[in-house]
């Protein structure tokens, strides 16, 4: 097995340099100021603040590694996992949010748009137009390739008819990377991405799930009849959609990851207040040793899930394979996240059952880490394969 040997001394993965935690401070303090007011209301109503995505676009999260001469920060992977964490340990729908738009939608065009398509959409990106990501459809998730939609060539537009489903972003997205297929009897070589505008004809923007978490997050179909598409705004090669699918989901799962540990962070913090200020057999029940075990056991899983999370994202930044690891990352921090929010709940005793208490949402928002950018079987498929090596 090859391993790339560092040439320097390796700082500890949890060590942020200087510009990562202002970073990382500045998205905190936005996210206890601006965030936590809303985020009970938004919950309930399952309808995410219009002006929270404005200020993620003033803030700079809506373009972190977009260059500075297209308006973005020209920053790191790296830190769109700060913001995710930090993000969603305040709120995991507003995690998904600059997630996706920063791992998925950013990262496509920043790997495979060209020159003229930077030039007209990466202003937009970082400025005021939020993306969204449309792969999967209702036949078609795990086994995302046997999608439906179908692209035809006339003149010099596509026309593209089919439907999406789970589309996060749906509702606030002006702007959508959308996988279709040229030729379904060509299988995964027939998939094509198309940078596909809200306002073309023909795309509209169906219905939003009413959902178990992650309920302020937008998750909507997508309709299209006869929508044109300009030749122009094929993503990359035709017939090579697939690749960019695969490339931005490995990379985007380190997001899922982030999001994951950032749910698990935020009902670890209340549980660890609640337990030294709820008094039983007079004491606080922090004082109990099965208390303080279970503290001590989710404060370590939390540990572990963030070196797997922010190894990941590393390796990433420096250029090296990471595949695997972030695989491993989103589905261990998965894990850490149902047990641990599923814990804080039991802290707080039967309060913490009640929608009164904010623990019960964390364990409701961490369950879609199981699920999307790949269920953790997926997640499990690609972990064996590497391992294999098959
Ligand atoms: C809230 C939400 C947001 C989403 N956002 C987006 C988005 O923005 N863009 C987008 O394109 N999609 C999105 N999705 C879709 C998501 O990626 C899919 O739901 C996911 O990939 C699983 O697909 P499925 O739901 O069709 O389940 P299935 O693929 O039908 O899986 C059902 C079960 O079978 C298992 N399974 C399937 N195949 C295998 C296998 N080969 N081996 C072992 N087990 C297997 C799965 O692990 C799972 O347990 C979102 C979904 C949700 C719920």
């Amino acid at each position: 097995m090859s391993e790339t040997v560092l040439t320097a001394i390796a700082s500890p993965l949890t060590n942020l340099s200087e510009d990562e935690i202002l970073f990382r401070d500045n998205v905190r303090q936005f996210a206890e100021e601006k965030l936590r007011p809303l985020v009970k209301e938004m919950d309930e109503k399952g309808i995410f603040d219009k002006g929270l995505v404005q200020d993620f676009f003033q803030l700079g999260l809506m373009g972190i590694e977009i260059p500075e001469q297209f308006g973005g920060s020209s920053g790191k992977f790296f830190e769109a996992i700060l913001a995710v964490e930090e993000l969603s340990r305040v709120d995991a729908s507003a995690g998904v949010i600059v997630d996706v738009h920063n791992t998925l939608v950013n990262n496509a065009f920043l790997r495979w748009a060209s020159a003229e398509q930077k030039k007209q959409f990466l202003p937009r990106m970082a400025a005021d137009t939020c993306g969204a990501y449309a792969l999967s459809e209702a036949g078609s998730g795990s086994d995302a390739f046997a999608l439906q939609t179908k692209a035809e060539l006339k003149d010099n537009d596509y026309v593209l008819n089919g439907r999406k489903l789970w589309i996060t972003n749906g509702k606030e997205a002006g702007l959508f990377v959308l996988f279709a297929t040229i030729d379904a009897s060509a299988g995964y070589k027939g998939i094509t991405a198309f940078i596909v505008e809200k306002n073309f004809p023909g795309f509209t923007v169906g219905k939003k799930e009413d959902k178990l978490g992650i309920r302020a997050s937008s998750t909507c179909e997508l309709i299209l009849e006869d929508c044109k598409v300009p030749r122009g705004n094929v993503l990359g090669e035709v017939g090579k959609g697939y690749k960019i699918a695969i490339e931005t989901l490995n990379e985007g799962r380190i997001g899922i990851g982030a999001q994951m540990l950032g749910v698990a962070r935020g009902a670890w913090e209340y549980a660890c207040k609640y337990a030294q200020e709820r008094k039983q057999f007079g004491k606080p029940i922090s004082e109990f040793q099965g208390i303080q075990f279970q503290i001590a056991q989710m404060g370590t899983e939390i540990e572990a899930a963030r070196l797997m999370v922010y190894n990941a994202a590393r390796l990433k930044d420096a250029g090296i394979p990471f595949v695997k690891e972030a695989a491993m990352a989103k589905l261990f921090a998965s894990q850490v996240a149902e047990r641990v929010t599923s814990l804080a709940i039991e802290i707080y005793g039967g309060y913490g059952f009640t929608k009164d208490y904010p623990v019960e949402k964390y364990w409701r928002d961490a369950k879609i880490g199981k699920i999307y950018e790949g269920t953790s079987n997926m997640q499990l498929a690609t972990i064996a394969k590497l391992v294999l090596g098959k």
